[in-house]
């Protein structure tokens, strides 16, 4: 019998759940309003951490043996509060992360998933071993370069596979209850990557940047003419990590894990990071000529406001086009969201 774990946050290691003998299964929210979910949870919290409890309360989830609620934020931290009453059964897990990378921080949060191992084990279980974990972490870091080398020739110009079927791919990747059937996971990994043709197409190049990407606007860029060539989001690349420096196999598997996590391209909440995250936009800018850039902000995210400040700063240094676009998860900001991003898109075309 497959045991799920639940998780949310990307900065929760998968690796440690897998080597547990769970199947991780990552919660992406749902569509449409959250009236539950606002029952136990203030209405001016992030709307994706709503949409998950709503999809538990609603009991649309899988059977869970438990989640993990990473504190990343204050929205994920009223929800850790109300899960164990209102959640969907099972465990639940809370894990601190750091909100800067140094030295201390990456020591700190090796404790963190140390812990984190002993609160997960399954029944019985026997103190993680460190082999399997090893073990865990190079599947991972297999799974994760396929990934980013479909998406890297992607973003390169070659003829992509639609943003759409790249998110779709990676949602279908995160939430696989037979994750460990490596057949089927190959499947889901390759498929968009029979889609490359090696033509460059002439839409308008973008960039997408956002905390979580509703998929719903990827499919509306396609749909308007726009080509989105990376999403710089918590369910697009910055899932994908970096690897790291540090040998795979040697030393304490916690602190090469904390490194991985916390070194990778940071996420809007890493207040400290800020400029690598300027580093990390022009990285992508040169290299794969974006012609615009796309925020989408998440409805009550603060990370998202003081992100989408940062980027407007970086874009007027650049000239770079720059648009806006506020979403609440919901998917219904359609008919808004379609007649400017036309508008944008025509302008563009013109430039
Ligand atoms: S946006 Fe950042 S804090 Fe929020 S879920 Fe994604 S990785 Fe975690």
């Amino acid at each position: 019998m497959s045991h799920l774990m639940g998780w949310l946050c990307h900065y929760t290691p998968v690796e440690i759940l897998t080597a547990l003998g769970y199947t991780p299964y990552r919660l992406l929210g749902r569509e449409g309003n959250n009236p539950r979910a606002t029952t136990y949870l203030l209405g001016n919290l992030c709307p994706y951490v709503q949409s998950c409890l709503e999809a538990a309360i609603r009991q649309e989830l899988p059977p869970l043996d438990g989640v993990v609620i990473a504190r990343s934020c204050n929205a994920m931290i009223h929800l850790a509060n109300v899960w164990p009453h209102y959640g969907a059964g099972g465990k639940t897990i809370v894990l601190d992360v750091p909100r800067r990378l140094n030295e201390d921080a990456i020591f700190y949060f090796s404790q963190n998933l140390r812990q984190l191992a002993v609160e997960a084990a399954l029944a019985g279980q026997q103190r993680l071993d460190e082999k399997r974990l090893w073990a865990a972490i190079t599947w991972w870091e297999e799974q994760r370069t396929t990934w980013r080398r479909l998406l890297t020739r992607r973003a390169a110009g070659e003829e992509p596979p639609a943003g759409k079927e790249i998110i779709e791919g990676l949602s279908r990747w995160q939430t696989s209850p037979n994750l460990r059937e490596a057949d089927k996971l190959e499947e889901v990994i390759t498929r968009p990557a029979h889609l490359l043709r090696g033509k460059a197409p002439s839409q308008p190049r973008l960039l997408l940047v956002g905390s979580i990407l509703p998929w719903e606007l990827i499919t509306m860029v396609e749909e308007c003419g726009g080509l989105s060539v990376f999403e710089d989001s918590c369910n697009g690349r910055r899932l994908l990590l970096n690897p790291t420096t540090t040998a795979v196999g040697e030393g304490d598997p916690y602190l090469y894990l904390a490194r991985l996590y916390l070194e990778s391209p940071p996420c809007p909440r890493m207040v400290s990071d800020r400029e690598k995250r300027r580093r990390y936009w022009a990285a992508i800018v040169d290299q794969f000529p974006i012609q615009g850039i796309i925020y989408h902000v998440m409805k009550f995210c603060d990370a998202a406001l003081y992100d989408f400040l940062d980027l407007k700063v970086f874009c007027e240094k650049r000239e770079l086009p720059l648009l806006r676009l506020d979403g609440d998860f919901s998917g219904g900001n359609r008919g808004q969201w379609q007649t400017r991003l036309e508008a944008f898109l025509e302008m563009l075309e013109v430039r």
